[in-house]
């Protein structure tokens, strides 16, 4: 059956049935009450997790990402009559640090009452960069969740300066779905759903069921520009949706303030009806691993505006960008940094340069021969080889 004829409902049905392992993302705003963790939403979750597990014919494996340090912190600082503000870097560090502690002992105690045991991990985007070191991550996974622990996770806020920030524990969530090789997303929020529209502009736009093809979507539109530039929101939760349906994986939005609603979707999902939240479909052909990291472990460090020919070659010959293609260059990167490839300013996807760009403003525009009478004859012919980019990056 192929992907365009089968009925969405029937693989959503299927792939809850099957998923083995199950990477669940919480929100800040899903944790959070008026006064700091809400100790009642963290027991139904814990409880749903512990469902979740049990679930299927094989139990399956879980892993949490879970927001709420820097709301856990304030809570902790305004009970002691202690200054809460989280507005700088530093501010929200030191608060995140306050709050850590607490967000992990409140899970820890919720999903020790249904026999599980937490681990805390948490990470900075540097820790995923490095190929080594994302593999280091990856065995301390592995080996937890091989022995039935629930990971719960979270950005290392205070150590994560700005340029090595994922930005939102979405970011950080679609890495992880690669990294633990999940089967299925589910990222808790406290909306009801994706809407059909802009709420700024069409109020009571109505949840979408299904998100057919979340790469066609137009995302800014559909979430206001006013979200573009700030964390969270369901803009970046869109974004992370279209990493993990670019390596196959679909993803679940579902409002996870509403008591018992994974429960409800694992348990409704057979007979087909219509159920909360939005189902986010993958994709029909998936990317492969390793571009998927290299596209994804970091931001892009400079940006590389290629010509008409250059963009017809990239989006419709399979080709790679070469020297002649290049019009200008952003940014003062260094041979083998990620670089954003643009065409009259719109994406075009990401890649590894072979050159710095310093060499590349030498030599953007210039055949082979001419490329070679500037840097030597042991240059690349390409400036981002083929297998090194992927196209319609979601970044
Ligand atoms: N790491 C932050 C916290 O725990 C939240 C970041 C996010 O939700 O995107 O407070």
């Amino acid at each position: 059956m192929t992907h365009a004829i089968q009925d969405w409902r029937e693989e959503r049905s299927q792939h809850l049935a099957n998923a083995r392992t199950v990477l669940v993302k919480v929100g800040s705003a899903v944790v959070s009450g008026s006064h700091g963790l809400d100790g009642e939403v963290l027991g139904n979750l814990a409880r749903q997790f512990a469902l979740l597990r049990n679930g299927g014919d094989a139990s399956r494996r879980v892993i949490l990402v879970s927001s709420g340090a820097v709301s856990a912190g304030r809570a902790v600082l305004a009970e002691r009559n202690m200054p809460s503000d989280a507005v700088g870097l530093a501010q929200r560090q030191a608060v995140a640090a306050v709050g850590q502690g607490r967000l992990i002992l409140a899970w820890d105690e919720a999903c020790g009452r249904h026999g599980m045991t937490t681990a805390q991990v948490l990470l900075t985007r540097d820790d995923l960069r490095a190929r080594s070191r994302f593999l280091h991550v990856r065995n301390t996974f592995a080996e937890l969740l091989d022995r039935g622990i629930l990971p719960v996770v979270n950005e290392n806020d205070t150590v994560s300066v700005e340029e090595l920030r994922f930005g939102d524990n979405d970011c950080l969530a679609s890495l992880l779905v690669n990294l633990c090789n999940a089967d299925l997303f589910v990222n808790m929020t406290s909306a009801s759903g994706v809407l059909a529209a802009d709420p700024g502009t069409s109020p009571g736009a109505p949840v979408m069921e299904c998100i057919e093809d979340v790469g066609a979507l137009d995302i800014a539109g559909l979430c206001g520009s006013k979200t573009l530039s700030g964390t969270g929101g369901m803009h970046s939760k869109l974004m992370a949706a279209r990493r993990a349906a670019q390596i196959g994986v679909p993803t679940l939005i579902l409002p996870g303030r509403e008591p018992d609603v994974l429960s409800t979707v694992l348990a409704g999902a057979a007979e087909g009806g219509k159920l909360p939240g939005t189902w986010v479909r993958p994709a029909a052909h998936a990317i492969p691993r390793r571009k998927f990291w290299m596209a994804y472990q970091t931001d892009p460090a400079g940006v590389v505006s290629v010509d008409e020919g250059a963009a017809n070659a990239l989006l419709h010959k399979g080709g790679s960008l070469l020297p002649g293609g290049v019009r200008q260059v952003e940014g003062n990167f260094q041979q083998g940094a990620l670089v954003r490839i643009v065409h009259e300013g719109g994406n075009l996807g990401v890649g590894l340069s072979n050159y710095t760009a310093a060499q590349l403003r030498r030599i953007m525009g210039l055949k082979r021969h001419q490329v070679a009478a500037i840097l030597g004859d042991a240059q690349y012919p390409e400036v981002v080889h083929r297998d090194n980019m992927l196209l319609d990056a979601a970044i």
